[in-house]
């Protein structure tokens, strides 16, 4: 049932620019005072950015190592963090998933500084773990600030950044899912935040040829989307602006092949097969994609034909409460296949 209210938290600060990771210790300031902080991040990403955050940050901090996104590192990063007044979750998902859940649990500020844009959980109030009971994202807590270096976010890999841009256009059916869903069970739609959302598709549908070459300003509107759509999560109140069917068919495939493809290259090929399932433009989504270097077909993430084809038919399963196109159309192995064969994605 639908309470008719709901609560938005959103992100307070966001620096966002050309070699801002200096000013992460003021930037962290308000929190964590001149006083330690812990500091959660992969072993890669702390290579690379060690010496430019020791340097900005005031007191030397606790590097917490972040090996998956599982519970046990939030414990870990939790241990460390008990008597500090704020987290930084230093990386491109992991240790911002982690960082973010263990803040929430200790009820202390949480600051997000990505190192990569490959999905919108940099901002959102969401973290998504493994060794949960449930495969896809819990609620949290949005982080309190997030400091964008366009510096270092550049440098990450293509793949991530497209991966990014995959995430993005997937708020295109997740907002058509959720106008679904307020049709068919009265659930509360905000026309806001999905608008919000959608423009943030738009900019990868409309702008696809300038926003793949990655250059620093389009790494910038790619980073300003992403944190777009994970502010409208927080205007919604849910995760339903950003994640609808095509984010159930991508977790479905992280429980079927655990190791296969980014987030949101996931999202990005599930886009393309339920925008032809709500009846809009697939063939866009799929040329934006192409255009950003973001794979359309399952093999190019190693991905077999029979794996898409269960993901297809089982993806609402996980999920029964989230009422979304795949729980209208009911998908059979037959339908489910032609669906992904006429959309070029097997
Ligand atoms: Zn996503």
């Amino acid at each position: 049932m639908d309470p008719g209210y709901h609560l938005m938290e959103l992100p307070t600060k966001v620096l966002i620019g050309e070699g801002v990771i200096s000013k992460l210790g003021d930037f962290v300031r308000d929190s964590a005072g001149g006083g330690r902080v812990v500091v959660a991040s992969g072993a890669n990403v702390a290579s690379k950015v060690r010496r430019a955050v020791e340097s900005a940050l005031y007191e030397e901090p606790i590097w917490v190592e972040v090996a998956a996104a599982d519970l046990m590192n939030v414990d870990g990063v939790m241990g460390a963090a008990a008597s500090t007044r704020c987290i930084i979750g230093v990386g491109g998902g992991k240790s911002v998933d982690v960082g973010k859940l263990a803040a929430f649990r200790l009820h202390i500020p949480f600051y997000s500084v990505p190192t990569s844009a490959s999905h919108d959980g940099i901002s959102s109030p969401f973290a998504s773990l493994k060794g949960l009971d449930r495969p896809y994202s819990i609620m949290a807590k949005p982080p309190v600030g997030i400091l964008a270096d366009i510096d270092v976010i550049a440098s990450a890999p293509r793949r991530l950044l497209a991966s990014g841009c995959g995430d993005l256009v997937s708020k295109l059916t997740a907002v058509k899912d959720w106008e679904l869903a307020h049709k068919v069970t009265g659930e509360y739609f905000g026309g806001y935040s999905a608008s919000l959302a959608l423009m943030s598709a738009n900019t990868v549908l409309d702008r696809s040829r300038i926003l793949g070459s990655f250059d620093k300003e389009s790494v910038r509107e790619l980073v300003e989307g992403l944190i777009s759509t994970g502010v409208a999560a927080g205007i919604a109140g849910s995760s339903r602006p950003c994640s609808g069917s095509e984010h159930l068919f991508s977790h479905y495939l992280d429980v079927l092949a655990p190791e296969a493809g980014l987030h949101g290259e996931k999202c990005g090929i599930g886009t393309i097969m339920m925008a032809k399932l709500h009846g809009i433009d697939w063939r866009r989504v799929r040329s934006a994609l192409k255009n950003v270097g973001a794979p359309v077909e399952a093999s190019q993430i190693g991905v077999g034909d029979s794996k898409v084809i269960e993901a297809l038919t089982k993806a609402s399963t996980i999920r029964p409460d989230r009422y979304t196109i795949l729980s209208k159309r009911k998908l059979t192995r037959r339908s489910a296949s032609l669906l992904a064969k006429s959309t070029g994605v097997i």
